[in-house]
């Protein structure tokens, strides 16, 4: 599990100070915001540049093994099958407000069963390394 909550309180901090402005930070795309809209989870946290709107978190995938899933946001459903079901992936959180765009990359981890030759399929999770 990588925790980006170190950066992004750095990021907030600089909005706060006026050192970084509100459109390099509050710059979700409109396909982000569709994405929370259809695909994320309403969190108990409200944003912390508006403070308008309870976040949403959306949840990445990206890996080899997924082919045209890549790069598509899933559901905590969907990704509690995908473990389950698929080779070794990665999970890219993001919280996302729908109201001033505010977006943040919260934290990655790998989800699946790395296949080894011989053994049954086992599940695990570890910290994606970058
Ligand atoms: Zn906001």
């Amino acid at each position: 599990m990588v925790d980006y909550s170190l950066r992004r309180r750095a990021v907030l901090a600089d909005v706060h100070a006026a050192r970084t402005g509100l459109l390099e930070v509050c710059d979700a795309t409109p396909y982000l915001s569709r994405a929370a809209t259809f695909h994320g989870e309403v969190i108990e946290a409200s944003c912390p540049v508006c403070r308008k709107q309870r976040l949403a978190r959306v949840n990445y995938v990206y890996g080899d093994g997924l082919g045209t899933v890549a790069g598509q946001a899933k559901t905590a459903a969907e990704l509690a099958r995908m473990d389950a079901m698929q080779e070794e992936f990665a999970v890219y959180e993001v919280e996302v407000c729908r109201s001033c765009g505010w977006n943040h990359l919260d934290c990655s981890y790998l989800l699946g069963s790395e296949p080894v030759p011989g053994q049954p399929r086992r599940t695990r999770r570890r910290a994606v390394t970058d």
